[in-house]
């Protein structure tokens, strides 16, 4: 058997965002800023995806700036902000402990540039309250991003919640959505959202291709400098093969966005009750307000990399955390910000389902990873010691995956 569980990391191109993308290679390969047929029609086709994308956030075409993916929309919407403060005098910032890279990364170099950086803790159950944002909001705030669904654990934030906050307070509020958009609804009049980060590939679309939703006066800086495309936000003859793709794909996944999670949170909690049947494992994040397909586990005495290894050679393709920090030898900072101590961080696991997964794959998950969890521990000199008593364990035995730490 082969199982792909590591749709978090990236999802399979859909038959229909292949099939979308196909002409505008071939036959409509106008360029939307000519003059002529071909162009105009490329134009038209690339207004009718932005029309796609903006009824589907509930927001105007013209608030939609076409980029090059979830990374790109997060910089420019926090540069943005932070410039648009600036002018103003407001430098400090409001995040989380547990962003995307492309966050927290841009947060970094803000911070060496003289930005006051808070990064509100995150709970043990993966969730941050909208009392922290509001207690943590001063006068020179000028920017607050939450993410909306985080990518290795799943948990769902209260973001209608704090759009509310931040509206009142009169902050931009920026949240990466790359993981929710197509997977759960978003409205970004209802949830008060003024930026907000997507990318086709989370949602069975190409590589390489996103939005930023910037909503009207919010004004966006400029990362590429060059033509008027994008009026102006974004220069560089657009993507419009991926871009169609993007919307088509956006499209079909918004509409079945309640089919798909009824199937998957049925799948979801197969999962975690089979994983949590495993002595010494411990659920990561809420288990209830998390994302339909996304599962992830800490297993006491196991090293992540070996685990993803073993389950490689049985034919599941799973992660440990997020593909971006695999390779590297620290422990994931979302485990560590909920507070999961670095030994037990160590030995993580994430899978992340599609609607194309099976209750037969998920039996052979369960299957798979016990039988691995059993053969490292044979192995593990950790586990040795904690059998004999010479170490104490970290994690509670209990009878299901609500299991706490000792
Ligand atoms: C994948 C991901 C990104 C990066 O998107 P790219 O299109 O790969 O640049 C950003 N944020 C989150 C939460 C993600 O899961």
């Amino acid at each position: 058997m082969q199982i792909y569980a590591d749709n978090a990391a990236t999802t399979k191109m859909s038959r229909l965002a292949i099939d979308t993308m196909l002409p505008y290679m071939d036959v409509l390969y106008g360029n939307p800023s000519s003059l002529h047929t071909p162009g105009q029609k490329a134009a038209e086709a690339l207004f009718s995806a932005r029309e796609t994308i903006a009824k589907y956030l509930n927001c105007e075409p013209r608030e939609i700036t076409f980029t090059s993916g979830g990374s790109e929309s997060d910089n420019q919407a926090i540069l943005s902000a932070v410039g648009a403060g600036a002018r103003k005098n407001k430098k400090h910032i409001i995040s989380t402990a547990f962003e995307h890279h492309a966050v927290l990364h841009a947060l970094k170099k803000l911070q060496k540039q003289g930005y006051e950086v808070t990064l509100l803790d995150v709970h043990e159950n993966g969730l941050i309250t909208p009392e922290q944002v509001k207690q943590a909001i001063r006068p020179d705030t000028a920017l607050v991003t939450v993410m909306y669904a985080n990518n290795e654990i799943g948990t769902v934030q209260p973001i209608a919640e704090i759009g509310k906050i931040c509206r009142e307070a009169g902050v931009p509020f920026h949240t990466d959505a790359v993981q929710a958009a197509g997977h759960i609804p978003i409205d970004v009049k209802a949830q008060n959202i003024d930026l907000l980060s997507l990318s086709a590939h989370k949602f069975h679309g190409p590589k390489g291709v996103g939005v930023l939703y910037a909503r009207k006066g919010v004004p966006l800086t400029t990362l590429i400098e060059g033509g008027a495309q994008e009026r102006g936000r974004r220069a560089g003859t657009e993507n419009i093969p991926a871009i169609m793709a993007m919307a088509a794909s956006f499209a079909y996944m918004c509409d079945r966005i309640d089919e798909h999670t009824e199937k998957l949170t049925a799948l979801r909690d197969r999962l975690m009750k089979g994983l949590g049947q495993i002595p010494r494992s411990i659920l990561n994040g809420d288990p209830t307000r998390r994302l339909p397909g996304n599962v992830n586990f800490c297993f006491e005495g196991i090293e992540g990399e070996s685990l993803l290894l073993l389950l490689d050679a049985k034919g599941v393709y799973a992660s440990s955390g997020s593909a971006c920090t695999s390779g590297s030898l620290d422990p994931s900072h979302v485990l560590l910000a909920i507070g999961r101590p670095h030994e037990i961080a160590h030995g993580s696991l994430r899978l992340t389902l599609s609607d194309e997964n099976t209750e037969e794959e998920v039996d052979y998950i369960i299957k798979s990873v016990e039988e691995v969890v059993e053969r490292l521990r044979a192995m593990s000199p950790v586990w040795q010691d904690l059998l004999a008593g010479r170490k104490n364990y970290v994690i509670k035995q209990c009878k299901n995956y609500a299991q706490t730490l000792n």
